[in-house]
Protein backbone atom coordinates (compact mmCIF):
# COMPACT_ATOMS: atom_id res chain seq x y z
CA UNK A 1 0.00 0.00 0.00
CA UNK A 2 1.24 3.32 -0.77
CA UNK A 3 1.74 6.35 1.46
CA UNK A 4 -1.25 7.98 -0.20
CA UNK A 5 -3.61 5.07 0.18
CA UNK A 6 -1.96 4.89 4.18
CA UNK A 7 -2.53 8.58 4.10
CA UNK A 8 -6.17 8.14 3.32
CA UNK A 9 -7.34 5.46 5.51
CA UNK A 10 -5.76 7.11 8.58
CA UNK A 11 -6.45 10.68 8.02
CA UNK A 12 -10.16 9.60 7.76
CA UNK A 13 -9.77 6.95 10.90
CA UNK A 14 -8.59 9.97 12.96
CA UNK A 15 -11.86 12.16 12.39
CA UNK A 16 -13.76 10.29 15.13
CA UNK A 17 -11.47 11.88 18.03
CA UNK A 18 -12.78 15.53 18.93
CA UNK A 19 -10.07 16.19 21.30
CA UNK A 20 -7.76 18.60 19.30
CA UNK A 21 -10.70 21.36 19.55
CA UNK A 22 -11.58 20.70 15.50
CA UNK A 23 -15.22 19.68 16.29
CA UNK A 24 -17.97 22.81 16.03
CA UNK A 25 -17.79 24.05 13.00
CA UNK A 26 -20.55 23.48 10.52
CA UNK A 27 -20.38 20.80 7.56
CA UNK A 28 -19.86 22.93 5.00
CA UNK A 29 -18.65 21.93 1.27
CA UNK A 30 -18.00 24.26 -1.87
CA UNK A 31 -20.47 24.06 -4.38
CA UNK A 32 -19.47 23.30 -8.17
CA UNK A 33 -16.27 25.70 -9.05
CA UNK A 34 -15.91 26.70 -5.61
CA UNK A 35 -12.90 25.74 -2.99
CA UNK A 36 -12.98 24.78 0.73
CA UNK A 37 -14.72 22.30 2.81
CA UNK A 38 -15.24 22.03 6.72
CA UNK A 39 -15.72 18.45 6.75
CA UNK A 40 -12.46 17.21 4.77
CA UNK A 41 -10.22 14.85 6.40
CA UNK A 42 -6.46 15.26 7.35
CA UNK A 43 -6.17 18.72 9.20
CA UNK A 44 -7.96 20.00 12.12
CA UNK A 45 -7.58 23.15 14.21
CA UNK A 46 -6.54 24.31 17.96
CA UNK A 47 -5.44 26.60 20.09
CA UNK A 48 -1.65 27.19 21.61
CA UNK A 49 -1.25 28.64 24.93
CA UNK A 50 -1.00 32.10 23.77
CA UNK A 51 -4.31 31.87 21.67
CA UNK A 52 -3.57 31.24 18.19
CA UNK A 53 -5.19 29.14 16.11
CA UNK A 54 -3.08 26.32 14.02
CA UNK A 55 -3.79 23.77 11.55
CA UNK A 56 -2.41 20.37 12.31
CA UNK A 57 -1.73 17.42 10.57
CA UNK A 58 -4.43 14.93 12.32
CA UNK A 59 -3.28 11.54 12.06
CA UNK A 60 -3.49 7.40 13.30
CA UNK A 61 -0.42 6.23 13.53
CA UNK A 62 -2.45 3.01 12.92
CA UNK A 63 -5.94 1.81 12.81
CA UNK A 64 -5.11 -1.46 13.75
CA UNK A 65 -6.27 -2.31 17.16
CA UNK A 66 -6.08 -5.42 19.76
CA UNK A 67 -8.74 -3.20 21.72
CA UNK A 68 -12.82 -4.13 20.97
CA UNK A 69 -14.24 -0.62 21.32
CA UNK A 70 -17.71 -1.19 21.03
CA UNK A 71 -18.24 2.70 19.95
CA UNK A 72 -14.99 2.97 17.64
CA UNK A 73 -14.74 2.36 14.01
CA UNK A 74 -11.33 0.36 14.44
CA UNK A 75 -12.24 -1.24 16.92
CA UNK A 76 -10.85 -5.26 16.58
CA UNK A 77 -14.17 -7.08 15.30
CA UNK A 78 -14.68 -4.29 12.77
CA UNK A 79 -14.41 -4.68 9.40
CA UNK A 80 -12.96 -1.48 8.43
CA UNK A 81 -9.83 -1.31 5.71
CA UNK A 82 -6.23 -1.43 7.99
CA UNK A 83 -3.22 0.52 7.40
CA UNK A 84 -0.22 1.37 9.28
CA UNK A 85 2.74 4.19 9.06
CA UNK A 86 5.90 3.95 10.23
CA UNK A 87 6.85 6.46 12.58
CA UNK A 88 9.65 7.51 9.84
CA UNK A 89 6.62 7.76 7.46
CA UNK A 90 4.67 10.47 9.96
CA UNK A 91 7.55 12.45 10.34
CA UNK A 92 8.25 12.56 6.79
CA UNK A 93 4.77 13.58 5.88
CA UNK A 94 4.83 16.15 8.76
CA UNK A 95 8.03 17.93 7.05
CA UNK A 96 6.65 17.91 3.78
CA UNK A 97 2.68 19.50 5.00
CA UNK A 98 4.97 22.00 6.69
CA UNK A 99 7.36 23.01 4.21
CA UNK A 100 4.20 23.69 1.56
CA UNK A 101 2.78 25.84 4.47
CA UNK A 102 -0.35 23.49 4.78
CA UNK A 103 -0.09 22.72 8.74
CA UNK A 104 1.78 23.96 11.32
CA UNK A 105 1.75 20.91 13.86
CA UNK A 106 0.74 17.28 14.27
CA UNK A 107 -1.68 15.65 16.46
CA UNK A 108 -1.32 11.83 16.28
CA UNK A 109 -3.64 8.95 17.95
CA UNK A 110 -2.91 5.55 17.18
CA UNK A 111 -5.07 2.02 17.67
CA UNK A 112 -2.84 0.53 20.16
CA UNK A 113 -1.02 -2.28 18.43
CA UNK A 114 0.64 -5.21 19.86
CA UNK A 115 0.91 -3.79 23.23
CA UNK A 116 0.20 -0.55 25.50
CA UNK A 117 3.53 0.57 25.75
CA UNK A 118 4.81 -1.10 21.96
CA UNK A 119 2.39 1.25 20.71
CA UNK A 120 3.74 4.56 22.93
CA UNK A 121 6.92 3.78 22.37
CA UNK A 122 6.23 4.35 17.99
CA UNK A 123 4.02 7.63 19.17
CA UNK A 124 6.91 9.07 21.23
CA UNK A 125 9.51 8.11 18.27
CA UNK A 126 7.99 10.25 16.13
CA UNK A 127 7.29 13.02 18.33
CA UNK A 128 10.96 12.82 19.49
CA UNK A 129 12.73 12.23 15.91
CA UNK A 130 11.04 15.27 14.54
CA UNK A 131 12.05 17.58 17.91
CA UNK A 132 16.28 16.01 18.02
CA UNK A 133 16.27 15.01 13.92
CA UNK A 134 14.97 17.75 12.55
CA UNK A 135 14.61 20.47 15.31
CA UNK A 136 10.91 20.66 14.55
CA UNK A 137 9.15 23.62 16.13
CA UNK A 138 5.73 23.31 15.48
CA UNK A 139 2.66 22.59 17.69
CA UNK A 140 2.29 18.94 18.34
CA UNK A 141 -0.27 16.71 20.46
CA UNK A 142 0.04 13.52 21.06
CA UNK A 143 -2.80 10.84 22.13
CA UNK A 144 -1.45 8.72 25.24
CA UNK A 145 -2.50 5.25 25.55
CA UNK A 146 -3.38 4.88 29.34
CA UNK A 147 -2.41 1.60 30.16
CA UNK A 148 1.01 2.48 28.97
CA UNK A 149 4.16 2.54 31.74
CA UNK A 150 4.62 5.69 33.41
CA UNK A 151 7.85 6.19 32.15
CA UNK A 152 6.73 6.61 28.30
CA UNK A 153 4.21 8.61 29.65
CA UNK A 154 6.60 10.56 31.37
CA UNK A 155 8.99 11.10 28.06
CA UNK A 156 5.45 11.91 25.41
CA UNK A 157 5.64 14.94 27.82
CA UNK A 158 9.17 16.18 27.04
CA UNK A 159 8.52 16.00 23.06
CA UNK A 160 4.29 17.52 22.77
CA UNK A 161 2.92 20.64 23.39
CA UNK A 162 -0.18 18.54 24.15
CA UNK A 163 -0.92 14.95 25.75
CA UNK A 164 -4.60 13.61 26.01
CA UNK A 165 -6.34 10.59 27.03
CA UNK A 166 -9.72 9.62 26.17
CA UNK A 167 -11.59 8.97 29.38
CA UNK A 168 -14.26 8.08 26.95
CA UNK A 169 -17.52 7.54 29.00
CA UNK A 170 -17.92 8.60 32.50
CA UNK A 171 -18.47 5.84 34.10
CA UNK A 172 -16.82 2.36 34.87
CA UNK A 173 -19.98 0.78 34.34
CA UNK A 174 -20.61 2.21 31.17
CA UNK A 175 -16.51 1.35 30.37
CA UNK A 176 -17.79 -2.42 31.11
CA UNK A 177 -20.26 -2.43 28.55
CA UNK A 178 -18.71 -0.92 25.87
CA UNK A 179 -14.75 -0.72 26.15
CA UNK A 180 -14.53 -3.57 28.76
CA UNK A 181 -10.16 -3.36 28.58
CA UNK A 182 -10.70 -0.06 29.95
CA UNK A 183 -10.81 0.80 33.52
CA UNK A 184 -11.37 4.40 34.46
CA UNK A 185 -8.75 4.13 37.57
CA UNK A 186 -6.02 3.24 34.88
CA UNK A 187 -7.13 6.32 32.55
CA UNK A 188 -6.86 8.41 36.00
CA UNK A 189 -3.51 7.35 37.54
CA UNK A 190 -1.93 7.95 33.78
CA UNK A 191 -3.77 11.76 33.68
CA UNK A 192 -1.74 12.22 37.42
CA UNK A 193 1.66 11.07 35.68
CA UNK A 194 1.06 13.81 33.12
CA UNK A 195 -0.44 16.59 35.41
CA UNK A 196 2.19 16.00 38.41
CA UNK A 197 4.70 16.61 35.24
CA UNK A 198 3.49 19.31 34.06
CA UNK A 199 2.98 20.67 38.13
CA UNK A 200 6.71 20.12 38.32
CA UNK A 201 8.12 21.86 35.29
CA UNK A 202 5.59 25.07 35.47
CA UNK A 203 7.35 25.10 38.94
CA UNK A 204 10.79 24.95 37.55
CA UNK A 205 9.91 27.35 34.89
CA UNK A 206 8.35 30.01 36.95
CA UNK A 207 10.94 32.97 36.42
CA UNK A 208 11.86 35.14 39.16
CA UNK A 209 9.76 38.12 39.81
CA UNK A 210 12.28 40.62 38.08
CA UNK A 211 14.23 39.04 34.96
CA UNK A 212 15.21 40.04 31.26
CA UNK A 213 13.30 38.62 28.64
CA UNK A 214 14.06 34.93 28.17
CA UNK A 215 15.35 33.75 24.61
CA UNK A 216 13.30 31.49 22.59
CA UNK A 217 13.48 28.12 23.53
CA UNK A 218 14.59 25.33 21.14
CA UNK A 219 12.27 22.82 20.41
CA UNK A 220 14.14 20.06 22.10
CA UNK A 221 13.57 22.18 25.60
CA UNK A 222 9.94 22.83 25.34
CA UNK A 223 9.41 21.88 29.04
CA UNK A 224 7.13 19.13 29.68
CA UNK A 225 3.48 19.28 27.92
CA UNK A 226 3.69 23.01 28.20
CA UNK A 227 -0.28 23.54 26.55
CA UNK A 228 -1.38 21.31 29.10
CA UNK A 229 -3.78 17.59 29.12
CA UNK A 230 -7.06 17.52 27.54
CA UNK A 231 -9.59 14.47 27.30
CA UNK A 232 -12.87 13.38 25.29
CA UNK A 233 -15.96 11.90 26.46
CA UNK A 234 -18.25 10.32 23.75
CA UNK A 235 -22.06 11.51 24.48
CA UNK A 236 -24.87 9.36 24.06
CA UNK A 237 -23.50 5.97 23.57
CA UNK A 238 -24.96 5.38 26.93
CA UNK A 239 -27.48 6.53 29.04
CA UNK A 240 -25.50 8.24 31.23
CA UNK A 241 -27.19 11.55 31.61
CA UNK A 242 -25.58 14.79 31.56
CA UNK A 243 -25.51 15.05 35.37
CA UNK A 244 -23.02 12.10 35.30
CA UNK A 245 -21.03 13.36 32.35
CA UNK A 246 -20.73 16.60 33.87
CA UNK A 247 -19.81 15.32 37.22
CA UNK A 248 -17.16 13.19 35.60
CA UNK A 249 -16.08 16.27 33.36
CA UNK A 250 -16.03 18.41 36.89
CA UNK A 251 -13.93 15.67 38.94
CA UNK A 252 -11.31 15.81 36.20
CA UNK A 253 -10.63 19.62 36.09
CA UNK A 254 -10.48 19.37 39.53
CA UNK A 255 -8.61 16.36 40.36
CA UNK A 256 -6.39 16.08 37.19
CA UNK A 257 -6.13 19.59 36.44
CA UNK A 258 -7.00 19.29 32.47
CA UNK A 259 -7.08 22.36 30.65
CA UNK A 260 -9.69 20.62 28.71
CA UNK A 261 -12.54 18.01 28.54
CA UNK A 262 -14.45 17.67 25.08
CA UNK A 263 -17.33 15.91 24.32
CA UNK A 264 -18.00 14.09 21.31
CA UNK A 265 -21.89 13.49 20.40
CA UNK A 266 -22.17 9.51 19.51
CA UNK A 267 -22.12 8.88 15.86
CA UNK A 268 -23.02 5.83 14.69
CA UNK A 269 -21.19 3.34 12.99
CA UNK A 270 -21.25 0.99 10.25
CA UNK A 271 -21.59 -2.42 10.87
CA UNK A 272 -22.32 -1.04 14.73
CA UNK A 273 -22.73 -3.23 17.82
CA UNK A 274 -26.45 -3.67 18.70
CA UNK A 275 -25.27 -2.46 22.59
CA UNK A 276 -25.60 0.91 20.36
CA UNK A 277 -28.33 2.92 20.27
CA UNK A 278 -29.37 3.31 16.27
CA UNK A 279 -29.12 7.20 16.57
CA UNK A 280 -27.17 9.68 17.07
CA UNK A 281 -27.87 12.24 19.71
CA UNK A 282 -28.80 15.98 18.80
CA UNK A 283 -26.01 17.85 18.74
CA UNK A 284 -27.73 20.25 20.58
CA UNK A 285 -27.04 18.25 23.51
CA UNK A 286 -23.02 18.69 22.47
CA UNK A 287 -23.47 22.15 22.90
CA UNK A 288 -25.30 22.47 25.76
CA UNK A 289 -22.31 20.39 27.28
CA UNK A 290 -20.23 22.74 26.11
CA UNK A 291 -22.37 25.51 27.76
CA UNK A 292 -22.43 23.99 31.12
CA UNK A 293 -18.59 23.00 31.07
CA UNK A 294 -18.15 26.49 30.52
CA UNK A 295 -20.05 27.60 33.16
CA UNK A 296 -18.07 25.52 35.37
CA UNK A 297 -14.75 26.46 34.28
CA UNK A 298 -15.28 30.11 34.08
CA UNK A 299 -18.45 31.36 35.84
CA UNK A 300 -17.95 29.89 39.17
CA UNK A 301 -21.19 27.45 38.68
CA UNK A 302 -20.83 23.49 40.25
CA UNK A 303 -21.65 20.43 38.51
CA UNK A 304 -24.62 19.78 40.68
CA UNK A 305 -26.00 23.22 40.03
CA UNK A 306 -26.45 23.06 36.58
CA UNK A 307 -28.97 20.02 36.64
CA UNK A 308 -31.61 18.36 39.55
CA UNK A 309 -32.06 15.08 40.82
CA UNK A 310 -35.71 15.21 39.33
CA UNK A 311 -34.34 16.35 35.75
CA UNK A 312 -30.63 15.29 35.21
CA UNK A 313 -30.45 16.39 31.77
CA UNK A 314 -29.89 19.25 30.30
CA UNK A 315 -32.57 21.56 29.14
CA UNK A 316 -31.89 21.40 25.14
CA UNK A 317 -34.51 24.97 24.37
CA UNK A 318 -32.69 26.59 26.73
CA UNK A 319 -29.03 27.30 27.73
CA UNK A 320 -27.74 26.22 31.32
CA UNK A 321 -27.62 29.82 33.03
CA UNK A 322 -31.40 30.44 32.07
CA UNK A 323 -32.16 27.72 33.36
CA UNK A 324 -30.55 27.62 36.22
CA UNK A 325 -31.56 31.22 36.84
CA UNK A 326 -35.57 30.15 35.96
CA UNK A 327 -35.02 27.63 39.27
CA UNK A 328 -33.43 30.03 41.26
CA UNK A 329 -35.69 33.17 40.66
CA UNK A 330 -35.64 34.06 44.30
CA UNK A 331 -32.12 35.13 44.13
CA UNK A 332 -33.23 37.72 41.50
CA UNK A 333 -33.39 40.71 40.25
CA UNK A 334 -30.13 41.72 40.59
CA UNK A 335 -28.87 45.16 40.68
CA UNK A 336 -26.17 45.76 38.11
CA UNK A 337 -24.90 48.83 39.80
CA UNK A 338 -24.55 47.17 42.88
CA UNK A 339 -23.96 43.31 42.42
CA UNK A 340 -20.55 41.90 42.83
CA UNK A 341 -18.56 39.79 40.23
CA UNK A 342 -19.97 36.43 41.78
CA UNK A 343 -23.63 37.57 41.13
CA UNK A 344 -23.23 39.05 37.87
CA UNK A 345 -21.53 36.11 36.37
CA UNK A 346 -24.41 34.77 37.44
CA UNK A 347 -27.07 36.82 35.18
CA UNK A 348 -28.54 35.03 32.16
CA UNK A 349 -27.56 36.82 29.05
CA UNK A 350 -24.24 38.50 30.58
CA UNK A 351 -20.97 37.14 29.77
CA UNK A 352 -17.49 36.97 31.49
CA UNK A 353 -16.28 39.90 29.42
CA UNK A 354 -19.41 41.75 30.10
CA UNK A 355 -19.48 41.13 34.08
CA UNK A 356 -15.50 42.98 33.57
CA UNK A 357 -17.31 46.18 31.65
CA UNK A 358 -20.10 46.58 34.22
CA UNK A 359 -17.64 46.78 37.04
CA UNK A 360 -15.68 48.97 35.12
CA UNK A 361 -18.25 51.70 33.92
CA UNK A 362 -20.10 51.51 36.80
CA UNK A 363 -17.14 53.08 38.75
CA UNK A 364 -17.68 56.25 37.36
CA UNK A 365 -21.32 56.26 37.04
CA UNK A 366 -24.94 54.70 37.83
CA UNK A 367 -25.97 51.95 34.50
CA UNK A 368 -28.68 52.55 33.01
CA UNK A 369 -30.80 50.55 29.82
CA UNK A 370 -28.67 52.60 27.36
CA UNK A 371 -25.84 51.20 28.23
CA UNK A 372 -26.70 47.50 28.07
CA UNK A 373 -26.40 47.10 24.31
CA UNK A 374 -22.85 48.37 23.93
CA UNK A 375 -21.98 46.34 27.34
CA UNK A 376 -22.89 43.46 24.85
CA UNK A 377 -25.76 42.07 27.37
CA UNK A 378 -28.00 39.86 25.68
CA UNK A 379 -31.77 41.76 26.69
CA UNK A 380 -33.52 38.41 25.77
CA UNK A 381 -32.37 36.88 28.56
CA UNK A 382 -31.02 39.56 30.71
CA UNK A 383 -34.00 41.60 31.45
CA UNK A 384 -36.58 39.92 33.48
CA UNK A 385 -33.10 39.27 35.71
CA UNK A 386 -31.77 42.70 35.92
CA UNK A 387 -32.06 45.88 37.56
CA UNK A 388 -30.65 48.80 36.87
CA UNK A 389 -31.42 53.32 36.75
CA UNK A 390 -33.93 53.25 34.85
CA UNK A 391 -35.69 49.54 34.70
CA UNK A 392 -36.90 46.80 36.91
CA UNK A 393 -38.75 43.66 36.04
CA UNK A 394 -41.38 43.94 38.31
CA UNK A 395 -43.01 40.89 38.52
CA UNK A 396 -41.87 39.61 35.43
CA UNK A 397 -39.20 37.48 37.29
CA UNK A 398 -41.80 35.40 38.49
CA UNK A 399 -44.07 34.93 35.86
CA UNK A 400 -45.15 31.54 35.08
CA UNK A 401 -44.41 31.12 31.33
CA UNK A 402 -40.91 33.38 31.41
CA UNK A 403 -39.19 29.91 30.37
CA UNK A 404 -41.53 29.73 27.28
CA UNK A 405 -41.61 33.07 26.77
CA UNK A 406 -37.52 33.31 26.48
CA UNK A 407 -37.36 30.22 24.74
CA UNK A 408 -39.40 31.08 22.06
CA UNK A 409 -37.10 34.06 21.16
CA UNK A 410 -33.98 31.87 21.41
CA UNK A 411 -33.03 31.22 18.67
CA UNK A 412 -32.00 27.43 17.91
CA UNK A 413 -30.07 27.47 14.74
CA UNK A 414 -27.00 26.21 14.34
CA UNK A 415 -25.53 29.21 13.43
CA UNK A 416 -25.89 31.04 16.51
CA UNK A 417 -25.00 27.58 18.38
CA UNK A 418 -21.57 27.46 17.01
CA UNK A 419 -21.03 31.14 17.33
CA UNK A 420 -21.84 31.62 21.33
CA UNK A 421 -20.07 28.23 21.84
CA UNK A 422 -16.75 30.15 20.38
CA UNK A 423 -16.87 33.31 22.55
CA UNK A 424 -17.66 30.95 25.34
CA UNK A 425 -20.51 34.77 26.55
CA UNK A 426 -23.66 33.28 27.88
S1 LIG B 1 -8.52 1.41 21.99
FE1 LIG B 1 -8.94 3.23 20.78
S2 LIG B 1 -8.62 2.61 18.66
FE2 LIG B 1 -8.77 0.74 19.85
S3 LIG B 1 -10.93 0.13 19.71
FE3 LIG B 1 -10.71 1.36 21.58
S4 LIG B 1 -11.19 3.48 20.97
FE4 LIG B 1 -10.77 2.27 19.08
Amino acid sequence: MNIDEKLSILADAAKYDASCASSGSRGRRAGPGGIGSTTGIGICHSYTPDGRCVSLLKLLLTNYCIYDCAYCINRRSSGVRRARFTPDDVVWLTLEFYRRNYIEGLFLSSGIIRDADYTMEQVISVARTLRTTHGFGGYIHLKTIPNAASELIREAGKWADRLSINVELPTQTDLDALAPEKELTQIRRSMGVIRDEITEARAERRPPAFTVRQAPRAPNQLGYAPAGQATQMIVGATDAPDAVILGTASALYRGQKLRRVYFSAFSPIPDASSTLPAIAPPLVREHRLYQADWLMRFYGFEAPELTTTEVPNLDLAIDPKLAWALRNRDRFPVDLNAADRTELLRIPGVGVRSVERILSVRRWRQLRMEDLTRLRISLDRALPFIVVADHSPRGLTDVVDLRSRIADRSQLDLFAITRSARSGEL
